[in-house]
């Protein structure tokens, strides 16, 4: 599983709960010589906008080529839950691609600020429990 495979790469999204899964991509050879008619627009899915309680946080949770313009695609709502398996076209893949991008962006600001802002509660609660009076050298 760990073979280096020239036809499929990983990338690694890491969860709210810092968690991190792997994404494998499967690229086949034939791909880029496809032609595709230009007339065949497709509308383009929102994958990463949860269809039950619209939280845009949707992440795969599997990957996988069905064909070579097609994916399926195993998702779920980190909110509430939802996970659903469905077929997408390489748009709509793509276009979560770019989206997920984004997302893991934001995700590790928020990370670093939530870090951050835990830390500065917790000496915040230190500090008053120093001034109360509420620890005592019982351990020393
Ligand atoms: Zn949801």
């Amino acid at each position: 599983m760990s073979q280096p495979d020239p036809n499929h790469h990983i990338r690694r999204v890491v969860l709210p709960s810092g968690r991190s899964i792997e994404v494998v991509y499967f690229e086949s050879p034939g791909d880029s010589t496809t032609v595709r008619p230009a007339a065949r627009e497709q509308k383009v899915t929102d994958l990463h906008v949860c269809p039950q309680c619209e939280n845009d946080m949707v992440y795969p949770v599997e990957w996988e080529e069905v064909s070579p313009t097609h994916w399926e695609v195993a998702l779920r709502c980190p909110s509430c839950e939802w996970d659903h398996v469905g077929v997408y076209d390489q748009a709509t893949v793509d276009s979560f691609d770019d989206e997920l991008d984004r997302g893991t962006e934001t995700l590790l600001r928020d990370l670093k600020r939530l870090t951050r802002a835990n830390m500065e509660e917790e000496l915040e609660r230190f500090s008053e429990a120093l001034g109360a009076d509420a620890l005592w050298p019982m351990d020393f």
